[in-house]
């Protein structure tokens, strides 16, 4: 059987390209692709010339039982996505299921992706966080979402459109106080020759950017719900003798 290599592409910097996703691209004997035309150019970047398959949201079921197939032939295959990880609020998920179930190797090529390198300038407390993908445009997911997220304890990082920003940010500040006061990160075209990363909370975050033309692609960073301080936690603060004081 052939293996199946998911690999991580740049996202923006095609100097991020590692030395084995390049050999590995040598090596496979088809490339599976998200946008056949966007590969292309990282491809000829380091003169690679493979054959190419399309791999993307609409034909995934189809294309799976194609690409097994081609594995099952002894075949290897490289899975990409147009930027970062595969499989990261992208395509891949169906293939690599079933290549785990028909009992393929399946082998990461490690790479960049968005939502982390947004998460390790972010500064916050990532000791554990939750990826959301997209937060969603409108309606009763939307509302969800923020609800969730004002009740999330841990960092949370997501993916949102430059059009969209700012009434996210808006409506993440109005939601509640405690929201509004949250530390957050915007984080603008990174590895890219543009790259910002805003620090504030996200109150602060929409009036510094409420008024300027935000392009580009954008990771949000959200820091977590504070423990709210209960009553009985300045009991701790006093010492022996206070205690003693207090009994009697
Ligand atoms: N699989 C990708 C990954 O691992 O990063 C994510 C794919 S998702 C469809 C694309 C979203 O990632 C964009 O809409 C944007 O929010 C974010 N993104 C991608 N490249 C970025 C960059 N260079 N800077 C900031 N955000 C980026």
């Amino acid at each position: 059987k052939g293996k199946l290599y998911i690999c991580g592409t740049p996202i923006g910097n095609l100097a991020d390209s590692s030395q084995r996703l390049i050999s590995t691209l040598k090596k496979v004997d088809l490339i599976a692709c998200e946008d056949t035309r966007r590969s292309q150019k990282l491809l000829n970047h380091f003169s690679i010339e493979k054959k190419m398959l399309s791999y993307h949201e609409h034909n995934e079921e189809t294309r799976s039982k194609e690409l097994i197939e081609y594995l099952q032939s002894a075949k290897d295959i490289a899975l990409l996505s147009d930027a970062g990880m595969p499989a990261i609020s992208d395509p891949g998920q169906i293939l690599i299921k079933a290549a785990v179930a028909a009992g393929i190797e399946v082998i990461p090529i490690p790479g960049p992706s968005a939502f982390l390198a947004a998460l390790v300038v972010s500064g916050l407390d990532i000791s554990a966080f939750v990826f959301r993908a997209f937060i969603p445009r409108s309606g009763k997911e939307r509302a969800e979402f923020i609800e969730e997220l004002s009740l999330e304890s841990k960092t949370t990082v997501f993916y949102e459109s430059p059009y969209r920003l700012k009434d996210t940010l808006k409506d993440l500040k109005e939601f509640s106080s405690e929201l509004a006061a949250r530390e957050a990160v915007v984080a603008r075209e990174l590895s890219k020759v543009h790259e910002e990363k805003y620090y504030g909370t996200t109150a602060e975050l929409y009036s510094r950017l409420k008024d300027q033309e935000i392009k580009g692609e954008i990771v949000l960073v959200i820091a977590g719900r504070q423990e709210i301080k209960e009553e009985s936690e300045g009991w701790e603060e006093l010492s022996v003798l206070e205690h003693l004081k207090l009994l009697m």
